[in-house]
């Protein structure tokens, strides 16, 4: 494994450094990122690795169940060209500005460029304090490590931009944790994700030293992440130009990383500014949910429970207001920056497009009459209605059936049956313009079933199910982790003999702590 880890230092190398090597938690400023070590942890034990990311660092399975590479990822042992560190980010946290954040339980190990010639930043989440940590502890615990791990895989094989998970292992620890903030604290068993990423920038990473003034080392990190991870648009000179294209295309993906969640029904829960990646990329996995029935209201996260901020069917309005904060951090490298503000401006019209084309593509049509979307988001509301089983099913209507039979075909999705009169009155109303729309275009009902069964997931991490692998897990049973991740690498299979994980949240779950509810404890 040694030998085929080469680690380049690209961040570190070219990025001023905190001169202060102790670990105590403080102010670090006119520097990046800040020299940590792992904490070493009692008993370390590999639970599971995702093969896929092996891969993308050139490891073997073997290498994965090696006691190295369980040593390594658990922050136990460092290889050769290692040198670890945590950033100096800040950030924007339900819509206040909350200072210097930073990686307070993250730790880079470094990037290595792998036979393709990518680069890719390991980083181990959970492996003790940082300058960063504030006044906390540096650690995670098993139940957020599994809910992290499991989703950024799962999110990977939807085909949603995000981080990657390699690997996760208990420590042997016992991490002390009031999950519900509650007054009920309890010892937890600690764990170590290893999050894989081409970069863990955040927006927050430049709103640090724009909010201190440091134009300095904001300019040489805008520098440093175009050359680095924009290399397109590199120019001689950095000019406005440069900076409006970077900015633009964040903006894109951005948007297209948003477009997803909400074509998949995936809600972050904790959208603040140090939450949103600068390649967007879905980061930093704490209580997110899955929409089950469709909510728009939606959110999994308690401390968001009074406002619902970050909402599912707010996502879209919250990423615009984190990129006018990117904007506005950026702006004192701009020297007019109207044009800053139009590409700004420019951002919801550009989603509205995106989230359309995404919403046509969803149903199966070339173009989509806006009443038609807007009645059937109606609809959804009218009886609790699972997101996934319904467009899911969607794919097995016929053009030419009657609106009843198009009702029936769907009807596994509705929570809980017979519907009112009324509501079915509204679905007969809807399935006889859908089908009419199909019709009209002259769609084929086999080609659409083959294209639409390819951007509705059958499999998502529901709620429920991740907290099932996680009670198990914390009985030292890892089978449903497992199978989970299975599940979850071909979440377009029909996958027959896991049909049950395609089935609807189960009645016990609706108000399981850990199912429909979570808080940031973690
Ligand atoms: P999050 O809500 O997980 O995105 O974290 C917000 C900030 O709190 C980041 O700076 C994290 O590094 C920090 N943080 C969260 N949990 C811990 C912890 N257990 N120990 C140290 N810092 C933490
Ligand atoms: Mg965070």
């Amino acid at each position: 494994m040694q030998n085929k880890l080469q680690f380049q230092h690209r961040f570190t190398a070219q990025l001023p450094a905190d001169p202060v090597l102790n670990n105590t938690p403080r102010q670090v400023f006119q520097a990046c990122y800040s020299w940590v070590q792992p904490k070493t942890t009692a008993a370390p034990k590999l639970l599971i690795f995702s093969a896929e990311v092996a891969t993308l660092l050139d490891l073997t399975p073997e290498d994965c169940q090696s006691t190295l590479f369980t040593d390594v990822f658990s922050g136990n042992a460092l290889l050769t060209g290692m040198q670890p560190y945590a950033m100096c980010y800040g950030g924007h946290q339900f819509g206040h500005w909350a200072g210097q954040l930073g990686d307070g339980r993250a730790i880079n190990l470094g990037e290595i460029k792998n036979n393709e010639g990518d680069f890719w930043t390991l980083q181990l989440k959970g492996a003790g304090e940082t300058p960063y940590s504030r006044t906390a502890d540096g650690l995670a615990v098993l139940r957020s490590s599994v809910r992290e791990f499991l989703c950024s895989e799962a999110m990977f094989h939807l085909g949603v931009l995000t981080t990657r998970a390699l690997s996760l292992c208990t420590t042997g620890d016992a991490v002390w944790r009031d999950m519900f903030y509650d007054g009920h604290a309890a010892n937890e068993h600690g764990a170590v994700v290893c999050r894989v990423a081409p970069s863990f920038l955040r927006f927050g990473n430049f709103e640090i030293f724009s909010a201190r003034n440091d134009l300095e080392t904001l300019k040489q990190l805008v520098d440093y992440t175009i050359q680095t991870h924009f290399t397109h648009l590199v120019s001689d000179v950095m000019t406005d130009a440069t900076y409006l294209r970077w900015f633009t295309e964040i903006c894109d993906l951005t948007k297209t990383m948003i477009v997803h969640w909400q074509r998949v029904g995936f809600v972050h829960g904790v959208m603040n500014t140090d939450n949103m990646s600068i390649l967007g990329l879905t980061i930093d996995y704490g209580p997110y949910g899955w929409l089950e029935d469709y909510d728009p209201d939606w959110t999994p996260n308690t401390t968001d429970a009074e406002h619902h901020r970050y909402a599912f069917g707010n996502q879209a309005h919250i990423s615009h207001w984190n990129l006018m904060k990117l904007a506005q951090a950026i702006a004192p490298l701009f020297e007019d920056v109207s044009a800053l503000q139009q590409v700004l401006d420019d951002y919801a019209t550009a989603y509205k497009s995106a989230w359309q084309n995404m919403m046509s593509t969803k149903l199966g049509l070339n173009s989509c009459p806006e009443i038609l979307v807007a009645q059937l988001f109606d609809n959804l509301q009218l009886c609790e209605t699972d997101m996934t089983i319904f467009f899911r099913s969607l794919s097995n209507i016929k053009q030419h059936q009657s609106a009843q039979t198009s009702l029936n075909t769907v009807a596994d999705a509705f929570y809980s049956l017979p519907l009112t009169q009324e509501t079915q009155g509204q679905w007969l109303a809807w399935f006889a313009m859908y089908t009419q729309q199909l019709q009209h275009e002259g769609s084929d009902d086999n080609a659409r079933k083959k294209s639409m069964d390819l951007i509705n997931p059958k499999y998502v991490l529901r709620n429920y199910l991740a907290q099932i692998a996680i009670d198990k897990a914390e009985q030292d049973d890892f089978s449903m982790l497992h199978e989970l991740l299975d599940v979850l690498r071909f979440p377009y299979a029909e996958q027959p003999e896991k049909q049950t994980f395609a089935n609807k949240r189960p009645e016990w779950a609706r108000k399981r702590a850990g199912c429909s509810m979570l808080s940031c404890s973690s």
